[in-house]
Formats: C-alpha cells, structure tokens, sequence
C-alpha cells in the first residue's frame, strides 16, 4: 500500500538547504575540517543552577503527574514577573500561557484564530515556522519582503488594501532571524494603529530580546499603549540561557489571544514536566549573569569573524543583537552558489539567505555558535578566499 501525504503536508515549501547539506557531508567525508556556522543553537551549555534545579525538581515525586495544562501557576507568575522587572509591564499570571519551545505556540496560535482562506502577513526572509503554521491552519501568506533599505522593517504602507481585508495576523519578529536586525519602540507604536486599523492580531516572535551585548533587552511590544489588546509576544529560555534542549518557552499578551491558544494546546499536549518548569523559573529568578557574559560573549565572536569578512571585502548588518552576521554576498553571485563555495574553499559552512525567503537572496547568514579560536580559524579562511 503506498500512503499518500496529506494536502497539506505536500503544500509545505521544499527544504532548501537539502543541497547544502549533502556537500557538507561531502567535505566532511574528505576529511575538511569543517567550522559548522550553520544552525542557530548555542554552542555553549546551560548554567549549573539551572541543571541543579532541574535535578532536585525531577527527584520529587509531585513532579512525576500530568503537569497543569497552561502551565504551573508558579511559572506563569514569575513570566509575568519577568515582564514587570524587563519591561514594566503589567500582566497577570492568566496573560501568559508557557510552551513546549516557543516553536509550538508560534505553530499553534494559527488553528487558534485563523480560518481557511484567511490571510496571514508574514515577514520574509523569517523563521519558517510562521508560514507551516499558516498553512497547517488552511489559510495563505502575504509576504511583506525585510529589506536593506528599509532597516530590515515591513513597509506596511505597501500591503494592497484587498489583502488587508482579508488579512486576520500579521507576524513580526525582532530581534530579527536570520538578519540581526532590531526594531524601534516607534515601529511597534505603528504596528499596532496598523492592526487597529485593520483589526489584526499581533504575533511578535521575541526568542532574541535578551541575547544583546546592550545592558537592556531589545524593547517588547506589550510595552506599548494597545498593545494588550491585540497583541501576543512569543518568547523562550532556548536562547538567552543557552537551553534549547530543554524546551520551553511562553506566549504572553491578550487574554483571549492566550486563552485560545491554551485551548488548542489542551487538546494536543498536556503540559511541561513540571521539573523543567520548576528549571525555567529558577533561570528567569536567577542573577541573569548569564545573559550578560553571552551578550559579550556574542559581541566579542562577532568582531573576530566579521574580520575575515571586512578582509575578504563583504558588507553586513552592523547589529547589536542575535548571534547571527547576515553579510551580502558578492555582486552577482547567488547565495547558494556563495555558501557552497565558501565551503568547499574554506570549510565553513554558512547558511544561504534564499532559504529564508526570496528577499534573503544575496545574503548568507553565519551562526556566531563556535568558540572564539575556531572562529579566527575562520575568519583566517575566510580572509584568504577570492570571490568574484
Ligand atoms: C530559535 C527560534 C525560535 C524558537 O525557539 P524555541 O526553542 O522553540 O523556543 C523562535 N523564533 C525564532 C526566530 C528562533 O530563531
């Protein structure tokens, strides 16, 4: 018998860094010594308290049962904490809603609120997430290009008004993957008379906002006057704590937009050990040293490789945030062609734009995940090669 997949799994865009893949085991099979700067997951290890709470946490036979569904009251008070102390905002424990990763509500938020033939505005070149969602949920993209010229933001003004009728959703995310890109409190500010002008939810997808070398986050939107009306952030200890294994992560904003996707997520799973929980809250109560030492960490790699990129001539985004270098490859060439190059020249592997979406061509992006030596061996490579 041959299974067929459904509509909507064959509806899914093809996986782009297929061919990329295959030269890397190619390379990797001569024996290269390769210098991986593809995938965005933190190279470094959770801290120790957080293990340590973890460990006394999964020792505890309370832990053991089906964990509450929306999450332990415990951890969707100090989430909401958590804003109170970042951002000054006021939320109650209700207005946060924790996840299995961020990735699961950002997916999961679509069946929630949206409807076959609705439109869903969506960043690209963006975290593939958003689109699969949106498919999943039978509905359509509208595809707003993130853009050089204007500082890697939606022009909004450019979305045709019969799209906007039909549109439910609009996704932004900043700190910006794959480009680095941060946005302004002003941007959000428009963002939301935007949506209030149209009648859209805001889904910002927030997993950068502590990986800055700046002494602040990167502003949240749920700062901003409106914003509890219409507007969800999605957020994440993968990334700030170095804990993407862990899986977890929280969706905080508009009650109903929360209670929604609570429902959805009764229905699917059933909940967060609550040891890893009881983890998570111990990384969000901590000292936060951590976010400190890698945003500097981060900022420290940054320079050394974006050395080899000065001296091999390329631009790239200037960025205070992430730990990804979007560089603009040279004039005519593809990203793919670029990144496949640069790996067999070099061993370094780097993720073409394209992947990301068609405004991602003529960029590559390189994941600062590598201990500051293997990135000046880097950077050395790198610096040697002569494309054009
Ligand atoms: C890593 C990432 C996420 C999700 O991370 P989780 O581990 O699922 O919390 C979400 N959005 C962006 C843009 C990311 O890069």
């Amino acid at each position: 018998m041959a299974f067929q997949f459904s509509e909507r799994l064959k509806a899914l865009p093809p996986y782009l860094f297929q061919e990329l893949d295959s030269l890397r085991d190619k390379v990797v099979a001569k024996g290269v010594d390769v210098i991986d700067l593809g995938v965005g997951d933190p190279d470094r290890p959770t801290p120790d308290y957080v293990i340590e709470a973890l460990y006394k946490a999964a020792k505890d036979p309370a832990n053991h049962k089906y964990p509450v569904y929306s999450g332990m009251d415990s951890f969707r008070k100090v989430v909401a904490n958590w804003y109170k102390k970042r951002h000054n905002v006021d939320l109650v424990p209700d207005q946060v809603c924790s996840l299995i990763g961020s990735k699961e509500g950002i997916s999961q938020i679509h069946l929630a609120f949206i409807n076959p033939n609705d439109v869903v505005l969506c960043p690209e070149p963006c975290y593939p997430v958003y689109i699969s969602g949106t498919g999943f949920a039978g509905a359509m993209n509208y595809f707003m290009p993130l853009l050089e010229k204007n500082s890697y933001l939606p022009d909004l003004d450019a979305i045709p008004q019969d799209t906007l009728k039909n549109a439910k959703l609009i996704w932004v995310n900043y700190p910006n993957n794959p480009t680095g890109a941060s946005a302004p409190v002003g941007f959000y500010e428009r963002l939301i008379k935007f949506a209030e002008k149209w009648d859209l939810i805001i889904c910002s997808d927030a997993a950068y906002s502590e990986v800055t070398s700046l002494p602040r986050p990167h502003p949240s939107i749920l700062e901003c006057k409106g914003a509890l009306e219409r507007a969800v952030e999605f957020n994440s200890l993968s990334k700030p704590f170095n804990m993407t294994g862990w899986r977890i992560g929280w969706a905080a904003g508009n009650l109903t937009l929360i209670q929604g996707l609570g429902k959805i997520k009764s229905n699917v799973d059933s909940g967060i050990f609550q040891a890893v929980q009881l983890a998570a809250i111990a990384a969000l109560e901590g000292d936060l040293a951590i976010i400190k030492e890698m945003g500097e960490l981060y900022a420290e790699r940054r320079k050394v490789l974006t050395k080899g990129l000065d001296a091999m001539g390329l631009e790239y985004l200037k960025t205070d945030y992430t730990f990804y270098v979007w560089a603009k490859v040279p004039k005519g060439a593809s990203s793919k062609w670029f990144s496949s190059v640069l790996l067999e020249k070099s061993g370094v592997v780097c993720t073409p734009g394209v992947g990301f979406g068609p405004s991602g061509e003529g960029y590559v992006r390189f994941a600062l995940v590598q201990e500051i030596p293997r990135l000046k061996e880097a950077a050395d490579r790198i610096s040697t090669i002569k494309v054009s």
